[in-house]
């Protein structure tokens, strides 16, 4: 079975389905004309002319005709291939890890999320390419990350400055920056618990954003960077930042790890009503059959895809089993 780069939908011979090839490449076959070799020696040249931050091995592209190139001005994607720098575990199948999370968050859970794809270099490794969302019709909205609007960095807080809090924290941002808090402290709370059940340990103060809307006020952006970094870091602890200020469950006490009873709480401290707070939670193992589809879909190895799922079904014992 052949199925899209973007959406992992059935295709007959094609790399893209046309819904994708609309929602990512304004309806062209893209062609990045690019080898992955090529991709160091440019990434290394225009570090510092290119205005996304971060320390993964990323470059701007921008589609001229149906043609994919690297800018350092006006990029309206960026191009993340697997990463130079030694990773642990299943190195290679980092790019197709962020694409079916962010694609499990976005058809499954409906998370609003950064258009994305897979696309693959003129030597055929495949990398990761996400469309900017700070660019609409021409027009650049003012996009913040947490560390920024918190007035947090390195030389105030030291070089850990991104893990320097906790998600009851960062609630405070919503209810302080938007207009509509009731909505997006949800949106919040429902990304942090996805991050948790999706294996991703690297859900720091950077990969959370508010966005300018059309009317001026702000909202969470479009979720981006989301990946399951446990598969490739089976050690590292699984939230990025601590879940609490000065508070433990009974559950965090005896296990060490968050549950059910910590995103009942965190649900409290962001002023949710329980009854939303356990349908977000109980969604998680009711999609469980739609999840392993997907997962089976992707472009992971098998490898891959097996020590994805085993993750994902570790985390719902975690949120369903009551100690
Ligand atoms: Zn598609």
């Amino acid at each position: 079975m052949r199925v899209c780069m973007g959406c992992l939908k059935q295709v007959e011979n094609k790399v893209y389905c046309n819904a994708c090839l609309r929602k990512m490449f304004k309806g062209k076959s893209p062609i990045l004309n690019l080898k992955k070799t090529e991709f160091q020696t440019i990434r290394y040249q225009k570090i510092d002319h290119f205005s996304i931050s971060g320390v993964q091995d990323k470059i701007s592209l921008k589609l001229s005709g149906k043609n994919l190139i690297p800018t350092t001005r006006e990029g309206e994607y960026i191009l993340k291939p697997v990463p130079n720098t030694d990773i642990e575990y299943l190195q290679a199948d980092i790019p197709a890890n962020e694409h079916l999370t962010m694609q499990i968050a976005k058809q499954i859970f409906k998370i609003q999320t950064a258009e994305n794809a897979l696309i693959n270099f003129v030597d055929g490794e495949s990398a990761y390419i996400t469309k900017r969302f700070d660019r609409r019709e021409g027009q650049k909205f003012r996009q913040e990350d947490f560390c920024q609007i918190g007035g947090i960095s390195p030389e105030s807080d030291g070089p850990n400055f991104k893990y320097e809090t906790s998600y009851e924290e960062i609630g405070k941002i919503i209810h302080d920056h938007c207009a509509a808090p009731k909505i997006e402290i949800e949106k919040l709370f429902k990304l942090v618990l996805f991050n948790y059940i999706f294996g991703n340990g690297d859900a720091h103060l950077k990969n959370f954003s508010l966005i300018e809307t059309i009317n001026s006020d702000f909202v969470l952006s479009p979720a981006y960077d989301l990946l399951n970094t446990n598969i490739h870091f089976p050690n590292e602890s699984r939230m990025a930042l601590d879940m609490f200020e000065d508070f433990e469950t009974e559950h965090y006490k005896n296990n060490g790890f968050c549950g059910f009873e910590d995103f009942i709480k965190l649900g409290e401290f962001y002023k949710i009503k329980s009854n939303r707070v356990k349908k977000m939670i109980l969604e998680f193992p009711g999609k469980r059959e739609k999840v392993e589809k997907l997962i089976s879909q992707s472009f992971l190895s098998s490898e891959g895809k097996e020590k994805y799922l085993e993750i994902y079904l570790d985390r719902l014992k975690a949120m369903t089993e009551k100690f």
